[in-house]
């Protein structure tokens, strides 16, 4: 499956929820969930219609999916990883998420944006122990270091979005020292820690589980 390319808030109106997919815009009045929190589409305001069962696994997982803003085939392999691994499968799930590299660059405060933080590892503006990583899917480690490379320190848009996310609180699984563009994961990230958004894992598991 491609890529969706479209306006990113019909995605949060589709699941009735702020996905954060636009950064700081996300945090203001002019969201689309404040202004319209209605299915988009022509008949989007009159459906009242109660999913159940299957349909409420499907949603459950799309939500997943353009919160971390991955593909299905990538999230079903993630699903065959951590059902094969140790503890409970959907906590496994979720951790693997929280560990994506696009996901740490943004919790560590340097990109307002997931999409954003998938740009910056791409363009190779983040380190991981000392070596340049441009793969948003790279799986962080405990002990693991990331910052921003030296060079890109001076980028306007990355110290823009340093400064901007500053009074977000960083999560325990993470040291941030913001002053230097670095941050270390101190632990896997817990299922606790997914604070965010409202999440029931225990749907997305039933549904690959058919
Ligand atoms: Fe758009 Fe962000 Fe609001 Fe979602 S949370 S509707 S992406 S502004």
């Amino acid at each position: 499956m491609a890529r969706y390319h479209g306006p990113v808030c019909r995605l949060c109106r589709r699941e009735g929820m702020k996905l954060f997919l636009k950064g700081e815009r996300c945090h203001t009045e002019k969201c689309a969930i404040e202004k319209r929190n209605f299915v988009p589409g022509q008949h989007g305001k009159d459906r009242k219609s109660k999913i159940q069962g299957y349909g409420l696994q499907l949603r459950e997982k799309q939500k997943a999916r353009r919160y971390y803003g991955v593909l299905e085939g990538y999230f079903r392999n993630l699903f065959e990883k951590a059902s094969g691994m140790k503890g409970v499968t959907g906590d496994n799930m979720l951790s693997m998420l929280e560990s994506r590299l696009d996901n740490v660059v943004l919790r560590a405060g340097f990109a307002t944006s997931r999409a954003q933080a998938r740009q910056l590892v791409r363009h190779g503006h983040i380190s991981v122990n000392g070596r340049r990583t441009n793969i948003p899917s790279f799986q962080a480690k405990p002990g693991d270091t990331l910052e921003v490379v030296e060079k890109s320190r001076k980028v306007t848009s990355i110290i823009a979005s340093r400064d901007a996310t500053a009074h977000y609180p960083s999560p325990n699984w993470l040291d941030v020292d913001r002053e230097n563009f670095k941050a270390r994961v101190t632990q896997a990230p817990k299922r606790e820690d997914l604070v965010q958004i409202q999440l029931n894992e225990q749907l997305i598991v039933e549904l690959y589980s058919k």
